[in-house]
Parts: structure tokens; C-alpha cells; sequence
């Protein structure tokens, strides 16, 4: 029987890191599976939590990590560690409804997927401007970026040993899971769900952080920003050049005295403010560049019982 390894990022969860294994383990019972806790520097007590729970099962393992680094973080060190043949993500807020998981399992061992990815279909109890947000980004983003990402795609997935490996292979600094499930490509079961609230705890996103990372998200996977700079400098320079022959032929018809003030101001600060956000695009890859060139670890580990020898 394949082994199933549960990957399951957490940051301040003390709350529903025990939930969540007796959850799962409801609708586990016929199959052989280990949940990875990846402790990603919780401030409360999640990690006493979890290793309470290891010294019980003998199927609960875990990461620690030295601070905190961020879901995508986790999920990379959670997926180095599982040694399933099949490997799912999970959050640990029960978000993810553990009973979607044996229809998942089906799909990847019997009908030949390699992905069987969770869809929400539906944002209740979500503020509306979240979803409009989200909404246009889908859109945009799949429109300047090669990939698609489908809307309401989570990272609730069940995928077989060589997708994780190929995921495994990506070892960029700036990590958009998203993006990266859909650049490596394979067979994808979409398997749609309503959204559920979180059991306990609250979010740690805010929306300015959601912001950011849509950002990144769009940097990583498009050069389209870049491009934008470029037709608007062409466009300008094709004006500001058709301008010009006006101003010098209305010069010498008429030979007209010092005035435009308004068009001065209005050309300087315009262009001004042009070349700045121009400048600030080309800065914000340059970072990118930046970080990705120092080859950083993704993660760094504090403790584990996870033997990492192989
Ligand atoms: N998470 C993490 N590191 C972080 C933030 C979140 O590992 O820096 C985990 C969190 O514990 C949860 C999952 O990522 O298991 C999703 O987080 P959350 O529920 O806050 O996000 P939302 O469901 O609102 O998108
Ligand atoms: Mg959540």
C-alpha cells in the first residue's frame, strides 16, 4: 500500500495541530499515512503541541524551523521530508476539508493523475472586496504570465513522488506555489469545494501582505511589467518627437515669445513620475535578481524527528 505523507505548514496553530490528526485520521483508516508538521517559528506553543502528539503516534513527524519563513517556505521543507509515495499539502486550520482526501487519493493511485488539487468554488464568508481582488489578479495574472493559474486553486493537493520531486527541483528563493505547481506541469484532477472557516485561530494575512505576495507572484512568472516600460518610453518618445517639430516650426513661422508653463509642468512631472515607476518596476526584478544570486536556504532547521539521512 502506498504511504501517504501529510505536509502541513503551520505558523501560531496550537489550537488545531491535534484537531487536525484526529480530523484526518478519521477519514484515513484504511490507508498508511505520516503527517509533517512544519513548525514555520509559531510564537505560541505549536511545537510543544505537536511534539505532545508525536510521543503518542508513531505517524506524527516534524520540522522545526529556526524562525519564521513563510508558508511556501514550509511547504519545500515539508515536501523534502515526507517520504510518501504520495505526498498531499494541507493547512492546518482545517480549511481543507480532510474528507475531499479519499476521492484525492483515488484519483492520483487509480485514474491516473498526478495532481488531484483542491478548487474553491466559493468565497462565503469572505469579504466581497477580497474576492473582487482576487478575481481581477486571476485575470490579469494569466494574462501577462505563460502559465495558467486557475482561479479558486489551493494548495490542498495530493500529487504523486515524481511531481514533488520536480517541485523539489525549483529551489528559487521566491517561491509562488501557484505558479510553480503549474510550471512543472503533470495531470491535474480539479475537485471542487466550498470554503470553509477557519476551525480555530485567525488568518495571518492581512491585506496588505496579500498584496505583496500577488506582486511577487506576477514578478516571478511574467517579464510583462518590464515590456509595459518599454511601449510607454516608445510612445512618449513618438509624441514628445511630433511635439517638438510643432513647437520649432511654430518658432520659426511666428517666432513666438517665452510662454507653455502649464506644458512645461505637466511634461516634467508626468515623465517624471513615469520614469520613477519605470525605474522602481526594473528595481523591484533587479531585487528579485538580487536575491535569488546570494543562494540563500530556503529554510533553516531547528529541530526535527524526522531522520534526514537519505
Ligand atoms: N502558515 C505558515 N507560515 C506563515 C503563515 C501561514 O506556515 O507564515 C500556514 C498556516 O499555519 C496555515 C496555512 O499556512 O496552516 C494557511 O494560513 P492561513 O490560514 O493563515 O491563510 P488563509 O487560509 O487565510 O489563506
Ligand atoms: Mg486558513
Amino acid at each position: 500500500m502506498n504511504l501517504l505523507s501529510i505536509v502541513v505548514p503551520c505558523f501560531d496553530e496550537e489550537e488545531n495541530v491535534e484537531i487536525f490528526f484526529e480530523e484526518t485520521s478519521k477519514v484515513l483508516k484504511n490507508q498508511s499515512f505520516e503527517v509533517i508538521y512544519v513548525n514555520d517559528g509559531s510564537n505560541d506553543s505549536t511545537l510543544d503541541k505537536i511534539k505532545e502528539l508525536a510521543k503518542q503516534k508513531s505517524n506524527v513527524k516534524y520540522v522545526s524551523f529556526s524562525r519564521n519563513f513563510g508558508k511556501e517556505s514550509a511547504i519545500y521543507a515539508g515536501l523534502k521530508y515526507a517520504k510518501g509515495d504520495l505526498i498531499c499539502i494541507m493547512d492546518a486550520d482545517l480549511q481543507h476539508p480532510p474528507e475531499m482526501l479519499p476521492e484525492m487519493i483515488e484519483a492520483v493511485e487509480n485514474q491516473n493523475y498526478d495532481i488531484a488539487a483542491a478548487r474553491r468554488i466559493s468565497r462565503k464568508g469572505e469579504p466581497k472586496i477580497k474576492s473582487f481582488f482576487s478575481h481581477r489578479y486571476y485575470r490579469i495574472f494569466n494574462r501577462i504570465s505563460k502559465i495558467e493559474i486557475v482561479e479558486g486553486a489551493t494548495d490542498f493537493r495530493v500529487m504523486t513522488r515524481p511531481v514533488a520531486d520536480a517541485i523539489l527541483k525549483l529551489n528559487e528563493y521566491n517561491r509562488f506555489s501557484k505558479g510553480l505547481f503549474q510550471w512543472v506541469g503533470f495531470d491535474t484532477k480539479w475537485i471542487d469545494y466550498e470554503n470553509i472557516k477557519r476551525a480555530k485561530g485567525k488568518t495571518s494575512w492581512s491585506f496588505l501582505g496579500l498584496l505583496r505576495y500577488s506582486m511577487e507572484g506576477i514578478i516571478a512568472f511574467s517579464t510583462v511589467p518590464l515590456t509595459i516600460s518599454i511601449l510607454l518610453g516608445t510612445i512618449i518618445s513618438i509624441v514628445a518627437f511630433i511635439y517638438m517639430i510643432y513647437i520649432i516650426a511654430k518658432y520659426i513661422l511666428y517666432s513666438d515669445p517665452v510662454q507653455g508653463f502649464a506644458t512645461i509642468m505637466c511634461a516634467i512631472l508626468l515623465l517624471g513620475g513615469i520614469q520613477l515607476l519605470s525605474i522602481g518596476t526594473m528595481g523591484k526584478y533587479l531585487e528579485k535578481t538580487y536575491f535569488e544570486t546570494k543562494n540563500r536556504p530556503i529554510f533553516i532547521v531547528k529541530e526535527s524527528n524526522i531522520d534526514d539521512s537519505d
